[in-house]
């Protein structure tokens, strides 16, 4: 898996490349050469409640680079992120959820779009006024644009974090704690900060319900969310098990291979055309809930 290979992220370069600072150049080089070419697109994954109905969206960036075919987002977004190219990449993206979430809307759909938002991101002196110009000059809901951050942006400028939080959630925005429980950070913030929403880790999720200890993790986390009033997507869900292992504890969201892998807006909207998204074929195992 990507993120284990940690500092040899980049290392699905050719080996002829002599230094890893010149292979950072080339990403990065081709990076910015993906941005003004046309090779990013943004997918969208739906995120389902207990009957498989779709109750919002997570946008997910790709790049298909012309010779080396797609990229995972794993390997080129901390290479982004560490360059600064992230900012360039997240304007885009921003401006890119408003639009999906504008044409989503247009076809009926009335709920939300979660973006990816990276520390370095939301620390732009001017993030809050960028969120409000796009917002503005696309004319997309806040209310139905939920900023999904991970615990990284915590652990430094805890006050300067909360106060943007909140001055974005005056406009309608929501935010979700992307990755939840493998950041080091404190769960004090839990209370500090205006949250809507908290995602699992498809690292806790993939295990359930045999392993007994993520078992035990994932069950907190839903007890504990809902005792704190946030809801819970749980990512990474790929079998009936852990489908049927989630509802049974009371997770209302679910996104995960199981239901839809990300795919482009377009295919979205046929699907639907389709009948094939409204009409899910998940029913769930113990009909009492549903
Ligand atoms: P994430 O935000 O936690 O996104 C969820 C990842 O889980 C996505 O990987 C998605 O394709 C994958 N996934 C969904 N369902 C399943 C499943 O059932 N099984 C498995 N094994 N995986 C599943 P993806 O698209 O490769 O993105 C990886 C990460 O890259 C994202 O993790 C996010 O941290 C980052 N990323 C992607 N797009 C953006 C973006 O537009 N902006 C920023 N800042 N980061 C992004
Ligand atoms: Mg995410
Ligand atoms: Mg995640
Ligand atoms: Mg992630």
């Amino acid at each position: 898996r990507a993120k284990s290979c940690g500092r040899n992220q980049i290392s699905f370069y050719e080996t002829g490349m002599q230094s890893e600072v010149e292979q950072r150049l080339t990403v990065e080089r081709e990076l910015s050469e993906a941005i003004s070419g046309g090779q990013l697109q943004m997918h969208i994954q739906p995120q389902v409640d207990r009957h498989g109905t779709p109750v919002g969206g997570e946008m997910l960036m790709r790049w298909t680079h012309p010779e080396r075919g797609p990229i995972s987002p794993a390997i080129f977004i901390p290479v982004a992120e560490e360059s600064g190219m992230i900012l360039r990449l997240g304007d885009w993206v921003m401006e890119q959820g408003c639009l999906a979430l504008l044409q989503l809307q247009q076809a009926g759909w009335d709920i939300p779009l979660s973006v990816n938002v990276s520390p370095k991101q939301f620390r732009q002196v001017d993030f809050v006024e960028k969120v409000k110009q796009v917002l503005k000059n696309t004319g997309a809901p806040p209310a139905r644009l939920i900023l999904e951050v991970t615990e990284g942006l915590l652990i430094e400028n805890l006050q300067d974090t909360i106060a943007r939080m909140v001055e974005l959630t005056k406009l309608g925005i929501r935010f979700s704690i992307d990755d939840f429980g493998t950041g080091y950070s404190s769960l004090a913030y839990l209370k500090k900060l205006p949250l809507y929403e908290l995602k699992i880790d498809k690292s806790f999720v993939q295990d359930t319900p045999d392993d007994a200890n993520d078992t035990a993790i994932v069950q907190s986390i839903l007890s504990m969310a809902s005792h704190l009033g946030l809801r819970v997507v749980a990512e990474g869900v790929e079998t009936r098990e852990q489908a049927d292992f989630l509802i049974a504890n009371g997770c209302a969201s679910m996104q995960g291979f199981l239901f839809f892998r990300p795919m482009p807006l377009d295919k979205w909207l046929a699907l639907q055309k389709q009948n094939s998204l409204s009409v899910s074929a998940f029913t769930p195992a113990d009909t009492s809930l549903a």
